[in-house]
């Protein structure tokens, strides 16, 4: 529901359609389900664009948990983490990418999730291979970066989020802040991402089944080479 009530808003505003669904409907896949279609849409205007089509996605994700563990997916977690990934990935604009999200914040499996922001600063620390495909780019920054990572899901949850902030207020989409960026001297990329294409704005564009591809890099530097320190 977190990822399907707002699309492309910040998180003050997707908190904001989260928390009128919780209040007005309720977050019970049965209400959801049940709920009218007037009602899901005066909320998922409060989160952007499509709103129309979101309702059509909590619908969608209602109808499904009630199918899948009778509107309780806390018994997916005791599921082999391969069926229960398959299981997530079925709820629109999850995918494999979001599934991986909720099972590391679930403590279910400690893989390197990350988010668009987050994956944005390991490859510019120089983790990973840049490319147009955005999972091509996801798969290849999460292996380069795993072994350095802890393998606890506490640890790891720890690391999307530090990842994801210094995204979203200092190594910034457009225009970096690498002049006050505390890893800047182990940064490969400092000083050399001039500009960078309009993009995905929220964690969700990279957490679809089928993400944008990724935006052309600009003036950018050429890949820099995987920096050293962690
Ligand atoms: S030095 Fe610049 S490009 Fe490198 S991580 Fe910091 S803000 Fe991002």
């Amino acid at each position: 529901m977190w990822h399907n009530v707002a699309y492309l808003v910040d998180d003050e505003h997707r908190l904001r359609a989260y928390r009128a669904l919780e209040r007005r409907v309720g977050l019970d896949p049965k209400a959801i389900a049940a709920a009218s279609n007037e009602d899901l849409l005066s909320i998922a205007k409060l989160g952007g664009p499509i709103a129309d089509k979101r309702v059509q996605k909590l619908k969608a994700c209602a109808e499904l948990a009630l199918a899948l563990g009778g509107g309780d997916l806390g018994q997916l977690l005791s599921e082999p983490t391969a069926k229960a990934r398959r299981q997530l990935e079925r709820f629109p604009s999850i995918g494999a990418i979001g599934a991986e999200q909720i099972l590391l914040f679930c403590d279910a499996w400690p893989v390197l999730a990350l988010e668009a922001h987050g994956l944005r600063v390991l490859l510019r620390l120089g983790y990973g291979v840049e490319s147009d495909d955005y999972a091509s780019a996801y798969r290849s920054a999460q292996r380069a970066a795993a072994s350095e990572m802890a393998e606890q899901c506490t640890g790891l949850q720890r690391a999307y989020m530090l990842l994801r902030l210094h995204g979203l207020n200092v190594c910034k989409r457009s225009a970096p802040h690498c002049g006050e960026c505390a890893i800047a001297s182990m940064c490969p990329s400092a000083g050399k991402v001039v500009e960078i294409a309009a993009a995905p704005a929220t964690a969700l564009a990279a957490t679809t089944a089928k993400p944008a591809a990724k935006p052309a890099r600009k003036n950018s530097a050429t890949k820099p080479a995987r920096a050293k320190a962690k």
